[in-house]
């Protein structure tokens, strides 16, 4: 009888370990927020070349630019 105890021991403490892992696996695998490395994308301003993240860009026409400045230059006199 004790033996039956034991095994059923055992088997408790495997249940919890699997699902310990497994709780571990899925938060690697969770997807997180921005991936921490990998770089924004940096576009490229038409007017003065510079160059800038591209959420901070202005985009018209699939031109960006740096300002709007720079946009109302550059459609003015074009080159
Ligand atoms: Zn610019």
């Amino acid at each position: 009888m004790s033996r039956l105890l034991f095994l059923f021991a055992i088997a408790v403490i495997v249940y919890l370990l699997l699902k310990s892992f497994r709780n571990r696996m899925s938060g690697k695998n969770a997807p997180g927020e921005n991936t921490p490395g990998q770089a924004e994308d940096m576009v490229r301003c038409v007017h003065c070349g510079v160059h800038l993240p591209k959420h901070e860009s202005i985009l018209v026409d699939n031109k960006f630019y740096c300002s709007k400045a720079h946009h109302r230059i550059h459609t003015e006199k074009p080159e």
